[in-house]
């Protein structure tokens, strides 16, 4: 008699992107057991439709088998928390967190104003992110109104409860946290990546980030004023360690997934006198 070994159960990337009037309005990407799909793709879509913001008027949302073979497990960065007096000294202090992972200080400055200014065409917010060459600053990303997605990350199923309940117990329980550690997990792992630069076009939500693979995951808890629409995402790469093609076939198609946390500290003051 022949007994069938049980199998793995099956893994799902649910992917979610919504406008409205033809402009990105949110995309968001889930990766669940077979078991979860249907809840991921509808709490994806309820996100779109939610009433904080105009409803999306076009909501795309994707499902597709991964094949658990292409898995690769990693720990979350480690967090850290800087409070600046305001949106001013966040932005002094993201190019000095640059600096201090490599990148010289007009580079990184560059950067900051570039997301400031919006570095899309025409000042819009893009979709992706900036490659920016992290010695020279010059972009190179293929489209600049797209940029480059990172995609196909998330926790691992089995650890996402006790991984939430951590944050939540650090006062970093907003899905938005989660899913930008885990976006930068992914980045910081891919090859020749520096550092990167965040903050959301969200005009409510001001924090943002700097991360790099020595400090991992650095927060600001301002980088914007209330109201603020620009907002976006700098990957700085290393063309020494990578070539663009390597490295975006990383960041859209690798599949990573997070099982546990790294060290989380509490909030501090930003004091650095070399602002
Ligand atoms: P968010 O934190 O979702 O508000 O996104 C802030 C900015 O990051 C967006 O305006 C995009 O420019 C960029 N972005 C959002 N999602 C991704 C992604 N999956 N990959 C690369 N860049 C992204």
């Amino acid at each position: 008699m022949i007994i069938s070994q049980p199998m793995a159960p099956s893994l799902y990337s649910v992917r979610m992107r919504a406008s409205l009037h033809g402009q990105h309005l949110a995309g968001a990407e889930r990766i669940v057991d077979e078991a979860a799909v249907i809840e991921a793709s509808s709490a994806l879509v309820a996100r779109a439709m939610d009433a904080s913001h105009s409803p999306a008027d076009e909501i795309h949302c994707r499902v597709e088998r991964i094949e658990t073979t292409e898995v690769v497990y990693q720990r979350l960065p480690d967090v850290s928390t800087y409070q600046v007096d305001d949106w001013q000294q966040g932005r002094l202090a993201a190019a000095w967190l640059l600096a201090n992972a490599g990148i010289q200080k007009d580079i990184a400055t560059r950067a900051v104003e570039l997301l400031a200014d919006g570095a899309g065409p025409d000042g819009a917010v893009m979709r992706g992110a900036v490659l920016m060459d992290a010695k020279t600053g010059a972009r190179l990303e293929g489209d600049p109104s797209r940029g480059v997605r990172v995609s196909r990350m998330d926790l691992v199923p089995e650890n996402r409860q006790f991984i939430e309940q951590l944050m939540l117990s650090k006062e970093l329980g907003h899905h938005r946290i989660l899913e930008a550690l885990v976006l930068a997990g992914k980045v910081l792992s891919a090859p020749g990546i520096v550092a990167e630069l965040c903050w959301s076009d969200d005009p409510s939500y001001i924090t943002g980030y700097v991360a790099d693979s020595q400090n991992g995951y650095q927060r600001i808890s301002e980088l914007k004023q209330t109201g603020d629409m620009s907002g976006g995402r700098v990957f700085f790469v290393d063309l020494s360690k990578t070539s663009i093609a390597e490295l975006v076939e990383y960041l859209e198609g690798r599949v990573i997934l997070f099982n546990a946390c790294g060290m989380i500290s509490p909030p501090e003051k930003w004091l650095s006198d070399d602002e």
